[in-house]
């Protein structure tokens, strides 16, 4: 039997009840990683034998009858290649970590493992999750499943490939300024940036540790929740954290959304910002909102127009001072046979690091230079209040805010790489919420004109990703939305 096309809770339920192991299914989708990741590249370090160990384990402990195991119990995952795992590589998909291995678990890995999920290795990314295509990744791009002529989104490219092809039912990734929504939305699967602090970023590579978040990719909300619950809580290692209780975001699904209140930004939908496929794929939905009780009303979030530039002066602030670890000392890449250490320490980034991340690196260390610093540095974080004030202001009469998750489905490989400032827009819709800290999901809503896939986001209260889960579960039934990639052989 082919277990690819479950869902990753039937096939913890087949599990439990002894129907398959853990083990038959972890070779299945070892299998199908061997047979399709030549092509898709979405697995950049298979750690399969680690996977088989951790699914006999679990066979194991079933065997003798285990009790209070997680609801996820002997289901493989994968993660992005930006998340310490003890004694495998973490390479960020850089040529500046290819040696690394990393000595310690980040915190939702120990949670995975914790959990008895069988990690099938790495997913391909762009370099130091900068990018929106993975054609940053010195692994070279992972290709959609749905045209391989396509990209797959980016940054966490890698894992939402995974579970859309199916070759993993679920996986991790990373969402600095959209890359877990923007790479769901081009695959047609399911991914959530949670609440700023929800989930630990202790053991993940940092790119922009303000805005960098950790979250679920799934084939559907259910799953997405119940991954969410296993890897969001309280982390004394990460002092971002927020100590409040994870509720048990099952309890939020199946519900009615009778009365409850969605916003949408007239900013997110101006004339010519979208693909008029999107823009249909977008209306129709909230048809269906509509006919399940849901109340609409448009709304404006006024500083919208700068999200952008604010960004991309806070995300590279960030990442020049973040990467600034990465001298040929600690870790990594060491150019040889240099005459001094600057030498070496100036060889080692100039050969280490790729295009994309120097430009940032530059980017960074400009905005926060003396003299420019209150110019762009300073200037950003007071934008960057006024955007998450926008968002105060609509959440005291609305649930969520509706929006795309991209301004049109996947591009072209190659299309973009040679323009930072046309990549940089596919993020456009997504890296308001990272400024403001809050949570944000995309799910598929709909197919484009040449049938790739069309996401649809919605961007919730802080805390709330349990409301946000509710919405898009409702959705999620009402629509159908029907994954044709994940079996075809
Ligand atoms: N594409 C955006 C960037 O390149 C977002 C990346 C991310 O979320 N990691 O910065």
């Amino acid at each position: 039997m082919n277990y690819t096309g479950l869902k990753a809770l039937e096939l913890a339920k087949l599990i439990r009840e002894k129907q398959i192991t853990s083990k038959e299914v972890t070779m299945g989708f070892i299998e199908r990683i061997k047979q399709k990741n030549v092509k898709l590249n979405a697995f950049v370090n298979e750690e399969f034998e680690g996977a088989i160990k951790t699914a006999e384990n679990c066979d194991n402990i079933l065997a003798i009858g285990g009790k209070e195991l997680s609801p996820l119990f002997g289901v493989p995952i994968a993660l992005k290649a930006n998340m310490c795992s003890e004694g495998t590589k973490v390479t960020c998909c850089s040529k500046i970590l290819e040696n690394y291995i990393s000595p310690y678990d980040a915190t939702v890995v120990e949670k995975i493992k914790k959990a008895g999920m069988p990690i099938l290795g790495k997913c391909n990314m762009d370099e130091f999750a900068m990018g929106s295509s993975t054609e940053n990744s010195v692994n070279g791009p992972s290709l959609n499943p749905w045209d391989n002529s396509r990209i797959p989104g980016g940054s966490s490219g890698g894992s939402s490939v995974a579970v859309a092809a199916g070759l993993s039912p679920l996986a991790l990734g990373s969402d600095t300024g959209g890359s877990i929504r923007q790479p769901a939305a081009c695959c047609g699967v399911v991914g959530l940036k949670p609440t700023y602090g929800r989930v630990s970023r202790y053991g993940l590579v940092a790119f922009a540790s303000s805005l960098d978040q950790i979250g679920p990719f799934s084939g559907d909300i259910e799953d997405n929740a119940a991954l969410l619950e296993i890897i969001a809580g309280y982390d004394k290692r990460d002092s971002t954290s927020i100590n409040k209780e994870v509720p048990a975001y099952s309890k939020y699904l199946n519900k009615s959304l009778k009365g409850m209140k969605i916003a949408m930004p007239k900013e997110y939908f101006i004339k010519g910002g979208l693909a008029p496929d999107v823009l249909e794929a977008l209306n129709s939905s909230v048809e269906i909102f509509k006919k399940l009780g849901a109340e609409f009303e448009q709304v404006s979030l006024p500083h919208t127009e700068y999200c952008l530039a604010t960004y991309y002066i806070i995300a590279t602030a960030e990442a020049s001072s973040n990467l600034a670890r990465y001298d040929g000392v600690h870790y990594g890449y060491r150019k040889k046979d240099s005459k001094s250490l600057i030498e070496m320490m100036t060889k080692s980034r100039a050969e280490g690091f790729g295009n994309e991340v120097k430009r940032r690196i530059m980017l960074g260390t400009y905005v926060l230079s003396a003299g420019y610093y209150d110019a762009y540095y300073l200037k950003a974080q007071k934008v960057r209040t006024l955007i998450k004030r926008d968002f105060d202001r609509v959440f005291e009469k609305f649930d969520c805010v509706l929006t795309p998750t991209t301004p049109a489905s996947a591009f072209k490989l190659g299309e973009k790489i040679l323009d930072p400032i046309q990549m940089y827009l596919s993020d456009i819709f997504t890296i308001s919420a990272n400024l403001a800290g809050v949570p944000a999901i995309s799910l598929p809503c709909g197919l484009s004109d040449n049938k790739l896939p069309v996401g649809l986001q919605l961007i919730g209260k802080p805390f709330m990703e349990g409301e946000l889960f509710t919405l898009a579960h409702a959705f999620e039934k009402a629509y159908g939305w029907k994954n044709t990639v994940n079996t075809e052989v």
